[in-house]
Order: C-alpha cells, then structure tokens, then sequence
C-alpha cells in the first residue's frame, strides 16, 4: 500500500540499497567464537566512534540496557531513572527479573533530569535499612517526553554527581544520534564519562536489526556472557553488522532531515482546531501533539485516512519522522491529520 504514511517510529524504516548490497556480500564467521570479522569491525568501529574501549553488538536496545543494567548493579540495589523511561516503560520488569534491581524514578522537565532532581532521589549513605542506589539512568533523547534533549552541560553535571557519589552512569541513547545532531556536537563528546552508553542501529539509522552497548574493554567482556544468558549469542551475524557500519558511519549525517520534517509536522498542526502543540517544544524527530478526542480513537481515524500514528496516553498522539517519508510525505500527513481532527472536531 504505497500511500500510506508510516510514522508510528522510526523503526519502521527499511534498510537502504547500500545496506542490502553490503549485507549480501557480508564477511561472515560464527560471532559466538568472536570470529565474524563484520561484527569484529562494527564493534571496533563503534567503540572509536564514541571515544571508549569496547563495543557489543546486540540484537535489540532492550536486550543492551538490560546488560548494562546487570553490569553495574548487585541485587537489592536501586536503578534512579526519569519516570517515563523506557526501562521503566517498555522493558517487561526485566530490571527486577535479570538484575533482582528496583527502579527508583524521578519525573524530569520534559524527560529531562538534572543533578539537583536526581540527588535528592539518592541513597549512598549506607543506611543498613534502606536499599542502596547502584547506578543512574539517562535517557538521550528522551522518547515518551518526544525526542527531548539533554544538553551537554547536563549531562556533563550528571557525570560529574554521579562518579563524585561513587556511582555509575548509564546512558539510554537509543537515539543518541539524534541529540548529538540537535546540539551539533558528536556523540564522544556528548556522552564522555558515562560509563555505558546503549545505542540503537536499528531506529533512525535505518539497519534492519541492531544495538550497540559500549564501555570499558573490562566491562564489555563481561557483557559478552550476559548477553549469551539472554539468548544474544548470534553465530554469522556479519549480515547484520554490514548494515550496522553503514548506519553508523554514513546516516548520522542526514538526521537533521528528519528533524526539520518533524518542526514542518509541528509547524502545520499547531493552530489547528482540536489539536495542541508547540513546535518550540519538539526538538528532534519526535512530535507528540494532545488530543480533544480519545487518542486511540483519532489513530484509528487518522490510519482509515492513510497515516499511521501511535496513541501514546489518553489524549496524546505520536509522530516519528524518518528516512523512509519525506518532506513532501509529511505535508501530506500534516495534511490529513488536520483533517482527521477537524472532523472529529466537529463530531464532538
Ligand atoms: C527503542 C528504544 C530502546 C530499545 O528498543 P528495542 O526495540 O529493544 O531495540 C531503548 N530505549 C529507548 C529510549 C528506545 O526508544
């Protein structure tokens, strides 16, 4: 069905000719034996890229932060993260399932903690009755707050609060790609000092499969038996990690697209009758506007009228923008979406 408009995520995004010839001609050796020389490079690569020692390819960014999450804690201990973080989200308990952790969250400004948020939600005193803080959870861009981004001196102070406590830090950068675009910095230097760092491949860098979690050389070897325990020990995995070098050496640089079609999204909702949003407020490729109407209601409206949406609460509706709808796409979905709401509208 060509004319249907996906913008439910950036996840749906198809791999690209050049990933489809590159997969097809992969090296390819069994990566359980670390002797797949693509997933050996992508690894390398990555690692450099964001200026640490080591890098895993794992199969999806749920299974990375779920590694990460092991590494860094002991059961019993508290994981402080931003309340509608997807590990506390849209990871099944796992922190509690894989790690016996608890999440303790904080509501950030828009997704956006900073220090003086998360230091009051801290317990590093070793008071015998209180369970401790093990480790801290950034999420960069923010997804559910709608792609909102830390900025670098945030994320500098929280680096900084966390190793003066003695605690690591982790950063949930499924779309990190993305922050560092919006703040013009490269994703080194916006992530320096976090001890973790998870990215997906497999969202707006358009890899078909994928995530990377980076770190220490000491840390990433012990995330290769975690991730075995979960079932992500992968043999010719090659296929995969020749898509994943592309989307990491050559997308990155054409996120900003996806941006300026998601201010096009904001800029034509905002002002439509039904419908509430400040374009000031989306900041990356995320565009999440309210409804008067029920939002499960209006996606199904909206799919009937060829855009697919996601209701992502009561009255709020999500829109990705990404590489596989452009400029010319969204107007039609911005079209569409002021239709659908003016009808609906009208109806209520
Ligand atoms: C997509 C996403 C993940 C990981 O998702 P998978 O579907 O498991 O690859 C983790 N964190 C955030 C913020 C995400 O948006």
């Amino acid at each position: 069905m060509p004319d249907i408009i996906d913008l439910r995520s950036d996840t749906v995004t198809k791999p690209t000719p050049a990933m489809r010839a590159a997969m097809a001609n992969a090296e390819v050796g069994d990566d359980v034996y670390a002797e797949d020389p693509t997933v050996n490079r992508l690894e390398a690569r990555a690692a450099e890229v964001f200026g640490k020692e080591a890098a895993i390819f794992v199969p999806t960014g749920s299974m990375g932060n779920q590694i990460a999450l092991r590494l860094h804690t002991q059961p019993g201990k508290e994981v402080v993260c931003e309340a509608r973080s997807h590990v506390m989200d849209w990871e099944m308990g796992m922190a509690a399932v894989f790690s016996g952790c608890q999440l303790r969250t904080v509501p950030g400004q828009r997704g956006v903690l900073r220090w003086q948020d998360i230091e009051p939600a801290l317990s590093t005193t070793g008071l015998y009755y209180r369970a401790q803080t093990g480790l801290l959870w950034i999420e960069n861009t923010h997804n559910m707050a709608g792609g909102t981004v830390t900025p670098l001196p945030v994320m500098q102070e929280l680096v900084a609060g966390a190793h003066e406590r003695g605690l690591p830090i982790h950063l949930d950068g499924a779309r990190v790609f993305n922050a560092a675009a919006a703040l013009g910095t490269d994703v080194a230097t916006l992530t320096r000092g976090f001890d973790t760092v998870n990215f997906c491949l497999s969202k707006g860098l358009c890899a078909p499969v994928g995530s990377m979690l980076v770190g220490t050389a000491a840390d990433i070897a012990r995330a290769r038996s975690l991730r075995k325990a979960l079932g992500g020990g992968m043999r010719q995995a090659g296929v995969l990690a020749a898509a994943g070098l592309i989307a990491l050496d050559e997308m990155p640089a054409r996120l900003h697209e996806d941006h300026a079609n998601a201010q096009l999204l904001a800029k034509r909702l905002s002002g439509t009758d039904g419908l509430s949003i400040d374009p000031a407020e989306v900041e990356t490729n995320i565009v999440i506007f309210g409804t008067e109407v029920d939002a499960a209601g209006f996606v199904t409206m909206l799919k009937q009228a060829g855009v697919l949406a996601g209701a992502v609460g009561p009255k709020s509706v999500r829109l990705v923008t990404h590489r596989d709808v452009d400029a010319a796409a969204c107007a039609r979905a911005a079209e569409i979406v002021q239709r659908v709401s003016l009808h609906s509208f009208l109806q209520a």
